[in-house]
């Protein structure tokens, strides 16, 4: 196990189509292990293999948080998204390529997921919903060399992490309030 480099906004690394992944091999699995254990360090949610500068369509997440079920630490291979619906909300976003700073993304609410599960090695699908379909969309747009920056329709949300103890911009309040009740523009 190892802690690898995670790579900034600006690295050509994080604005490079991911290859797909054709066998999952013991280079993926000690390439999993080195994810999590630096996804772990860093204290992120979620990591894609393109933040350690490993141009592959990989990543690794879990879910602890308020607004949905805890989801286990999951390795995922070769995902593909669709947005079930036009439904989409606002949230608050941070990314471990983008330190310091955080930014209100609006994001699908409404998703369908299809990849391999790296530990069975299986294709499965999935629906997902709200916070769980927010870190999806978030870590699958680094596997298309997509930061969340690039999400976002208001660049005046785009804050230093340390500035949201003087409070939330009104703006972002009331785009965060309207939740799933936005229509994509
Ligand atoms: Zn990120």
């Amino acid at each position: 196990m190892a802690i690898l480099k995670i790579a900034k906004m600006g690295h050509p690394c994080l604005r490079t189509q991911a290859a797909t992944i054709d066998q999952i091999d013991d280079d993926i699995l000690s390439l999993v292990e080195n994810m999590i254990e630096t996804m772990e360090d860093a204290q992120g949610t979620g990591l894609a293999a393109p933040q350690v500068h490993v141009s592959l369509s990989l990543l690794v997440y879990f879910l602890h948080h308020k607004s949905c079920d805890d989801v286990p630490l999951t390795a995922i291979a070769n995902p593909i998204i669709t947005p079930l619906d036009d439904v989409i909300n606002y949230d608050w976003e941070g990314c471990l390529s983008v330190p310091g700073l955080n930014g209100v993304v609006p994001r699908y609410s409404n998703i369908h997921l299809s990849a391999i599960n790296i530990e069975t090695g299986n294709y499965f699908e999935a629906e997902y919903q709200d916070y769980h379909a927010r870190v999806l969309q978030h870590e699958i747009d680094h596997l298309q060399g997509i930061l969340y920056p690039q999400r976002m329709d208001d660049l005046g949300l785009l804050v230093y992490s340390d500035n949201l103890k003087h409070g939330m911009p009104e703006h972002a309040k009331t785009l965060i309030k309207l939740g799933n009740h936005q229509k994509k523009q």
